[in-house]
């Protein structure tokens, strides 16, 4: 197929459009590079553009003959959603319906999209289900939730074949160390944790020790990025006209602060310095997947499922690559 990836500079993105490569499909990457990193891609198939310029989504989608879009371009960072909703939806709602709008003037009816756990809020049971309510409860899941709708409405009205996947944690970095996690700044725990452990940064604030959980720490689903591209490729190779396919994507066991700072021990042979800070607004005490349906539909499942695995992975691209993307 050939293939538009847009976000594909970033770091869910980059890994998806190196195992649709593997696979044998035609790769074209869209990304403003607001956030992603050129070094992620092969100069050769990367258009640098916004969502929100419609001449040149047009002009990439016609010279490269799409067929269908896999949608990672968005803000993703909980935190600046709710200090700056507005240049949220407008960036990943106003965006996305450019995108749409791009997509049936160039008559491409198949699309996969990024979404999140973001969009349940706080669930009351877990693991959680695609039928679980969805109650976001900050900006960024309420974006990703309204995208959802609008493709719900695609395919019920155009006959659009669509899939959202709701990722948990996504984590770890390409195997062989080539392509990882990049963010500026970086405000995940696994690359955070990282750094605290070999002295590069402060030490770790561990984000409330008071949740409903045995260690009081909160408990995350941290699913291989590399899992997570499989997925994509999956839901698009199966992709059925008319139908909306929702499906979560996590590992189905979940990992608490503490066990996760263990896990970056074992794997670096650095204890991690931490200290206790108040809770993070907006985080759920335990956020993980059933992927049962994903299984079902997809014949999908993580194939990394041992979290220091995944972290190994996470540290070889550290050390390989130790300033990101600027030196490696
Ligand atoms: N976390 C933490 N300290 C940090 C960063 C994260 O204690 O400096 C916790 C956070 O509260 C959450 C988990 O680690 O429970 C994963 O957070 P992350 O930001 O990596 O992902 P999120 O769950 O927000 O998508």
């Amino acid at each position: 197929m050939r293939i538009l990836v847009t976000g594909g500079a970033g770091y869910i993105g980059s890994h998806t459009v190196r195992h649709l490569l593997k696979h044998g499909h035609t790769v074209s990457v869209y990304d403003n590079l607001s956030r992603g990193h050129s070094a992620a891609v092969n100069a050769s198939i990367l258009t640098q553009g916004d969502l929100l310029d419609s001449a040149r989504l047009d002009h990439v989608m016609a010279t490269n003959q799409i067929e269908a879009v896999i949608h990672f371009a968005a803000f993703a960072q909980v935190g600046e959603s709710t200090k700056n909703p507005e240049i949220y939806y407008r960036n990943n709602v106003v965006g996305t319906i450019s995108l749409i709008e791009a997509m049936k003037r160039n008559k491409i009816t198949k699309m996969v999209f990024s979404s999140t756990c973001a969009t349940y809020g706080i669930p009351t049971v877990v693991p959680i289900v695609e039928e679980t309510p969805q109650k976001p409860i900050n900006p960024y899941g309420k974006t990703k939730l309204m995208v959802e709708w609008i493709l719900k409405d695609m395919c019920a009205s155009h006959k659009w074949s669509c899939a959202s996947l709701r990722y948990f944690n996504a984590a770890g970095a390409s195997p062989d160390g080539d392509i990882g996690e990049d963010h500026s700044p970086e405000t995940h725990l696994i690359p955070l944790a990282i750094a605290a452990a070999i002295g590069k940064s402060k030490p770790l604030e561990i984000f409330g020790n008071d949740y409903p959980t045995p260690d009081g720490t909160c408990i995350r689903d941290y699913i291989h990025v590399d899992d997570l591209a499989n997925a994509h490729r999956l839901a698009l190779e199966k992709a059925i006209p008319g139908e909306h396919l929702c499906l979560n994507l996590g590992t189905g066991k979940g990992s608490s602060v503490h066990e996760i700072l263990d896990a970056v021990r074992e794997v670096t042979g650095h204890a991690v310095p931490f200290s206790i800070g108040p809770r993070r607004e907006g985080d759920p005490p335990a956020l993980v997947a059933s992927s049962k349906k994903a299984q079902l539909r997809l014949g999908w499942e993580a194939s990394h499922k041992n979290i220091r695995d995944i972290i190994a992975t996470a540290w070889r691209w550290h050390q390989s690559h130790p300033d990101g993307y600027k030196k490696g």
